[in-house]
């Protein structure tokens, strides 16, 4: 054997990994069946703007271990992430909180917002039977009408009064003039990019790319005592049971010569006629500024549309639904009694990760694997 862990996937699962196993002394090899490091974290220079391939990616944790760990790879600009919501052209603050009460009804203190919120809700009875049931109990109409109903039915592609309820047991909702999204104590964006932290995560460990684990398994596998497997758990056994449910997303990347175009990094489209979903301005994950700190003359957008999976595409966003849950729990089984090979990752676990849990979760792994444990996820 010529590598003690062959790591199916570079994204920052496998990145992690591969970095905690080479620091143990151990020697990993990563592949990927795309043409880059870092998967779904992938961002690609363009005119000195980090562009976010797959979708708008924040780093936020409450952990300072994470905190500490990823700093170590790459320095974090002070990015705090507002998006807007552009519902027919009329601007609205996000998350829920007084500013957008304020721009909803001119509401100046909680106490108005909550009469408001409160009177709205009394138009339902008894418990939430779908989706719709449930936002309108939770934040009243006029807020489910203009802010959530066509931005949800864009994403899962079905009406909200044909979803379930559980999909937003809770719906976060503040009564300060506060627009920042995350409530986490660290946050922030890697300076230079997520793909130069993942680089630097790998450094000095075999990288190959370009190359599908899955139709190359039996020359791949003699190389390495041990597999760690980051892709879809149901395609590495074949959808012998069926497919996992996903949503997919697609980008449209478009460059304007113009230095500004929606002063924000992100803004929903929260009306059912816009067709994309969210506009992303890439620079503003940076504050417009190149990596001189000179201001960015262009800019760059994607707009982001929600869209069904099938097998073959880019899967992004599990469906946690009861169905899925427990086809992707007889995998789990399959994957139990598959002793060379452990399963991690988004994919591997079919489970929604944010990236410092990602971190957390590929750290605990690796600690398993050095004390010998080596049980799955
Ligand atoms: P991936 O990044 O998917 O990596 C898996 C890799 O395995 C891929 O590169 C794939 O090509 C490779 N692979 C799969 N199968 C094979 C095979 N057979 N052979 C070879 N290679 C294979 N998290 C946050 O914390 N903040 C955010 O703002 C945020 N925004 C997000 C926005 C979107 C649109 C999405 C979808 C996710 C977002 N996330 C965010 C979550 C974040 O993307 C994930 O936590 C993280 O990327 C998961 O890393 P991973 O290594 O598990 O998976």
């Amino acid at each position: 054997m010529m590598f003690d862990y062959l790591i199916v996937g570079a994204g920052l699962f496998g990145a992690v990994f591969a970095q905690q196993m080479k620091a143990a002394g151990k020697a990993p090899l990563i592949i990927d069946r795309r043409n880059h490091i870092g998967g779904n974290i992938f961002t690609e220079d363009c005119e000195g703007i980090d562009i976010h391939k797959y979708g708008a990616h924040i780093f936020h944790t409450d952990n300072s271990d994470v905190w500490e760990y990823v700093r170590r790879f790459s320095e974090f600009n002070s990015f705090i992430h507002r998006p807007l919501a552009n519902f027919r052209g009329t601007l609205f603050a996000l998350p829920f909180n007084m500013n957008t009460f304020q721009q909803m009804w001119g509401v100046k203190n909680a106490e108005e917002a909550k009469s408001i919120i409160s009177r709205q809700r009394a138009e339902l009875k008894g418990p939430a039977r779908n989706l719709e049931e449930q936002a309108i109990s939770l934040v009243g109409r006029d807020i489910y009408e203009k802010l959530i109903k066509g931005y949800t039915e864009k994403q899962w592609g079905r009406a909200c009064r044909e979803l379930p309820s559980f999909i937003i047991s809770r719906i976060p909702v503040r009564f300060s003039f506060d627009n920042s999204y995350f409530d986490a104590k660290y946050q922030g964006i890697p300076v230079g990019g997520y793909t130069k932290m993942v680089q630097r995560m790998l450094d000095g460990v075999e990288i190959r790319l370009g190359i599908d684990y899955l139709s190359n398994r039996s020359s791949l596998d003699p190389l390495a005592t041990k597999v760690v497997y980051t892709g879809a758990i149901d395609e590495y056994f074949d959808y012998c049971f069926g497919a996992l449910q996903y949503r997919s997303v697609r980008f449209e990347t478009e460059l304007f010569d113009i230095p500004d175009f929606q002063g924000n990094a992100v803004i929903n489209y929260t009306d059912i006629d816009t067709p994309y979903t969210r506009v992303i301005e890439h620079k503003w994950f940076q504050f417009g500024k190149d990596a001189r700190g000179q201001d960015i003359p262009l800019t760059i957008i994607s707009r982001e549309y929600s869209r069904e999976w099938a097998v073959g595409d880019e899967p992004y966003y599990p469906i946690n639904n009861d169905k899925n849950n427990s086809l992707y729990l007889k995998y789990r089984k399959l994957a139990d009694n598959s002793k060379k090979v452990v399963f991690g990752g988004r994919l591997g676990e079919y489970k929604y990760y944010d990236m410092d849990q990602v971190v957390e979760s590929a750290i605990r792994l690796a600690k398993q694997e050095l004390a010998g444990g080596g049980s799955t996820i």
